[in-house]
């Protein structure tokens, strides 16, 4: 560390020389990532909210209750207004939260989980925190999980079952209604990963796509993650994680005896958090509206859609499987998945390759040109 300051100007250029190598998503060159160029009102409203502390609630009252009225707001897209739960960091502490109440709820000496092999790896990290035995389930031909296997795999010692709502591979969403009906018959905690999905799903069913039950009007869904800094356009950090029950909060709540506002109790694993992230995202919601996130879909649906009818004319590549939301993966009949994303990268795109296939985002910054300058070099590489 530097013992005189330097001055601003000098700090900036060091900041923007080191930058300058990182991509940008109005370059529409990153077409891997699920995250994307957050909407101009919530940057605002993000940086005029940036002191605002949730972990000392006495203190800021209102901040408190804007949250709540946030995850109201997420609830109702999800079937439950009266639903509680935090804005938190992101869909990896929104799935830990689910895990580590799902584990307390069942006090169980050895707990296991059930989860599909498309699962996050955040439930790995889940697993290692928490002292959960992950039992992985394998994939059906939809890449969905498979729901006898399931309904198997559950013993004595299983506290919770995971489903995902838009895997982070391929945007599939598992049979949640018959994991449902597994979970309820057999008294267990059943979690919905829609980190991605939770953003897109609802609203593609007002635009009138076929979208499969999927949250909390499925009577066995105990808690859903979903990521407003994903598809809800919202600055990172800011993950969602949404409890029917608010009872089942105080599982892992502890009281708080030293905080300037009061007594409190918390309940969420960080202690000082961003009230800016949950005020954005309130902003942001009452904003947009549900018309205004079904008009960003559509345009991602709309791209998405050029894809794959283009990819479908190819000799050279193929779709995985026909995409359930904005997220493709692809193959190339000639090259490996890796090879591919390889050469791709050589040109600029910022591309994710898996074992089997090279996987693209449509997030609201990709645009049309990007698109078609994309598919030219795809036809041409692969
Ligand atoms: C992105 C994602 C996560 C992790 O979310 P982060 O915000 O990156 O922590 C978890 N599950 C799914 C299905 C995801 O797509």
């Amino acid at each position: 560390m530097n013992y005189e300051g330097l001055s601003k100007s000098d700090v900036l250029r060091l900041l923007k020389e080191y930058l300058k190598e990182d991509f940008t998503y109005d370059s529409g060159r990153i077409l891997g990532s699920m995250c994307t160029s957050p909407h101009a009102f919530a940057r605002r409203i993000f940086i005029k909210a940036i002191d605002k502390n949730l972990g000392d609630a006495g203190l800021f009252p209102g901040a408190m209750k804007l949250e709540q009225e946030a995850i109201s707001m997420i609830g109702s897209l999800l079937s439950k207004p009266d639903t509680s739960g935090y804005i938190v960091s992101g869909g990896t502490e929104a799935n830990l939260m689910a895990m580590w109440v799902a584990r307390n709820l069942a006090e169980k000496d050895r707990p296991e989980v059930i989860v599909p092999e498309s699962a996050h790896f955040s439930f790995d990290k889940a697993a290692n925190l928490l002292g959960l035995k992950l039992v992985k389930i394998g994939l059906n031909e939809n890449y969905q999980v498979r729901t006898k296997a399931v309904e198997r795999a559950i013993n004595k010692n299983t506290v919770a079952i995971v489903g995902i709502a838009g895997s982070t591979e391929l945007g599939v969403v598992d049979p949640i209604s018959e994991l449902s009906e597994i979970a309820l018959n057999n008294g267990i905690y059943l979690h919905v990963d829609a980190s991605f999905g939770g953003f897109v799903l609802p609203f593609m069913k007002d635009l009138g796509y076929n979208v499969p039950d999927f949250d909390f009007s499925l009577k066995g869904v105990c808690s859903i993650t979903i990521d407003p800094h994903k598809m809800g356009l919202a600055p990172i950090p800011a993950g969602g994680i949404l409890f029917r029950d608010k009872e089942y909060i105080k599982s892992v709540s502890i009281k708080v005896p030293y905080l300037s506002g009061g007594e409190q109790t918390q309940g969420t694993i960080l202690g000082t958090r961003s009230g800016a992230s949950a005020i954005a995202v309130w902003a942001l919601l009452k904003y947009m509206g549900r018309k205004g996130y079904q008009r960003v879909v559509k345009r991602c649906m709309d791209l998405t859609n050029v894809i794959v009818k283009r990819v479908k004319r190819s000799k050279k590549i193929y779709l995985i499987t026909n995409p359930t939301m904005n997220i493709v993966g692809l193959s190339s009949y000639s090259l490996d998945p890796k090879q591919l994303a390889d050469r791709l990268r050589k040109r600029g795109w910022a591309i994710s390759a898996t074992r089997t296939h090279i996987r693209l985002v449509i997030m609201p910054h990709v645009k049309r040109k990007h698109i078609i300058e994309f598919l030219s070099d795809l036809e041409e590489l692969a």
